[in-house]
């Protein structure tokens, strides 16, 4: 099973090592062919605005478009959750975003004051203790649609925003408004992985 890592910007390194860490050699995405026989993809944190002209420079984000259309599972953490969706509110207007999930997002849209936070966030789907989440200049998900499985919202405590969803699922794609990949905590990643190998099973 191979699994790649969007490497254009932002943290690769962090999630070519979750997945070292759950037995699974990443490959790092920098060129549109290196996209073929992929059973997963990655899309990581960073600046969606940079990754998006760097998916147009690379040539990488049209081979990238066809193959989640496709069905390539998919996971997007925070800038990836952005590229993922179907709608960015303040974004640039000419910013991609592959609408590989049914949701609107604002960027940045917890506020200058809230621009980074952390907080235990309770996910059913991955059991067990709350989940250290960090936000950095996180996406707000403001709407999602019919076929979007909530699988954490915000918590009581975290103001204005309690109760926005932060991880969702809709088929076989993931994605978290924070970044997973920058705790040891490897249950999310543990899920997507579980995701991939599924949706593998099915596709023979
Ligand atoms: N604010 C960033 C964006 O719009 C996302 C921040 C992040 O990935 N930490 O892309």
């Amino acid at each position: 099973m191979t699994i790649g890592v969007l490497a254009l910007q932002g943290d690769v390194r962090e999630h070519v090592a979750a997945l070292a860490d759950l037995g699974e050699a990443a490959r790092p995405v920098r060129t549109p062919g290196e996209l073929d026989g992929l059973d997963g993809v990655v899309l990581p944190g960073g600046e969606s605005t940079t990754l998006s002209m760097l998916l147009a420079s690379s040539g990488v984000g049209d081979e990238l478009a066809g193959a989640l259309a496709a069905g390539l599972p998919a996971f997007g953490t925070c800038a990836g959750l952005i590229l993922l969706a179907t709608d960015v509110l303040d974004g640039r207007p000419d910013q991609r975003s592959f609408g590989a999930i049914t949701m609107t997002v604002r960027r940045n849209g917890y506020g200058r004051q809230a621009e980074s936070f952390e907080c235990g966030l309770d996910v059913p789907a991955l059991g067990g203790e709350p989940v250290p989440a960090v936000f950095i200049r996180a996406p707000v998900v403001e709407a999602v649609g019919p076929d979007v499985e909530v699988l954490a919202t915000l918590p009581a405590g975290t103001g204005a925003a309690a109760g926005r969803p932060v991880v969702c699922r809709q088929g076989p794609v993931v994605v978290a408004a924070y970044h997973p990949e920058l705790t040891g905590d490897r249950r999310l990643h543990q899920l997507f992985v579980e995701l991939v190998k599924e949706h593998r099973e099915t596709r023979r």
